[in-house]
């Protein structure tokens, strides 16, 4: 039986609204230090738990993300790990679906919570929807079952009273409350006067599998959304950018596109070159289907790989780490077409 008496939770606070204040000429919102945030929530204290906290160093707006930032943020969980019996990340809320994606992938074989949360009003004003998001998250990371096994055991974004898994959610809303919306998997918790669990669509709690970590990440990565009437000339210079590695095109529906002989030629010449294109479709539900129609059709035909019912940020940094690991074009087909961190729904 582990020790409960008193969780560990680690808070990492990387910006983005939840810690930022007017700026008195300029009236736009800027991050302030990890000490003046702690001021603001002395909730915190009030907790059972031990909170450790680290920041970055100046504290960042997620629009700076990057994949440099993603390798300092999962080292410090990395560094942290065995002495913490969960993590919760402050973030930005525009790129948090990115980050949480990132890390889901970064992290294989996670065994603890990491929950990450934000604001869209700061943690200072008034009707902040901060307090709640921060203190339920701390609650969610270190909540575990009676043998001190986590409840949570992956990554998870935390926002309007719902948990949901990290690599299957996109920010819908810039200015409700209700930012983010997993669409192809249902929330894993919901916050009411209690949080209800629903443990059985939470990733089991495999203590025995090590964390392995994949830290090195390939940008090579584009992203091509389809949309009628796109040109020729300009979607050829966009594939002929000599290092690109890889294209996720977002298509119509099932996974379509236009019947343009020069489309699918160019698509054929990227994946002859060794570039990995994979579909995704534009809209917010459902999945690639490109057997359906002839439109999908023609582009499994020439090497496409179905992105099933991926969000474009797990679908662009699922190919940044499987990139970032292997050269091998069987090993980058396998991932592709598997489920690492519960991303993807794969037909049986
Ligand atoms: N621009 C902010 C950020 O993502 C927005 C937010 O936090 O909601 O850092």
């Amino acid at each position: 039986m582990e020790n409960i008496s008193r969780r560990k939770v680690l808070i990492i606070y990387t910006g983005g609204t939840i810690g930022m204040v007017a700026n008195m000429n300029t009236g736009a919102l800027e991050n302030f230090g990890l000490n003046r945030f702690l001021e603001m929530v002395p909730e915190l204290n009030r907790m059972d738990y031990d909170i450790s906290l680290k920041a970055f160093d100046p504290p960042i707006d997620s629009s700076d993300m990057e994949p440099v930032r993603w390798r300092e943020l999962a080292e410090m969980i990395i560094e942290n790990y065995d002495l913490h019996d969960g993590f919760v990340v402050l973030h930005g809320t525009d790129t948090m679906a990115y980050t949480a994606s990132a890390l889901s992938f970064m992290l294989e074989n996670i065994a603890k919570p990491v929950i990450i949360t934000g604001s869209q009003l700061p943690i200072g004003a008034l009707r902040t929807d901060g307090k709640e998001n921060l203190l339920t998250s701390v609650e969610i990371a270190a909540a575990c079952d009676l043998s001190g096994r986590p409840i949570v055991p992956e990554v998870c974004i935390y926002f309007d009273s719902r948990l949901m898994r990290g690599n299957r959610t996109t920010k819908i809303n810039a200015e409700g409350f209700n930012a983010f919306r997993s669409f192809n998997y249902p929330s894993l918790a919901h916050a009411g006067i209690d949080i209800h669990y629903s443990t059985h669509l939470i990733r089991p709690y495999r203590p025995e599998l090590p964390l392995c970590p994949h830290l090195d990440l390939d940008d090579r990565v584009m992203v091509l959304t389809l949309f009628p009437g796109i040109r020729r000339d300009f979607i050829e210079a966009a594939l002929s950018a000599k290092e690109l590695r890889a294209v996720v095109i977002k298509t119509f529906g099932a996974g379509n596109a236009p019947q343009k002989p020069w489309l699918v030629d160019a698509i054929r010449e990227l994946s002859r070159c060794g570039v990995h294109v994979v579909n995704i479709t534009q809209c917010s539900e459902g999945s690639v289907e490109m057997h359906r129609y002839e439109t999908g059709l023609q582009l499994l035909n020439v090497g496409v790989e179905p992105g099933f019912d991926s969000t474009i940020e797990s679908c662009v940094t699922k190919l940044m780490v499987i990139l970032g690991a292997t050269q091998d074009p069987a090993e980058i087909h396998a991932l592709l077409n598997r489920s690492i961190a519960g991303e993807v729904t794969i037909p049986v």
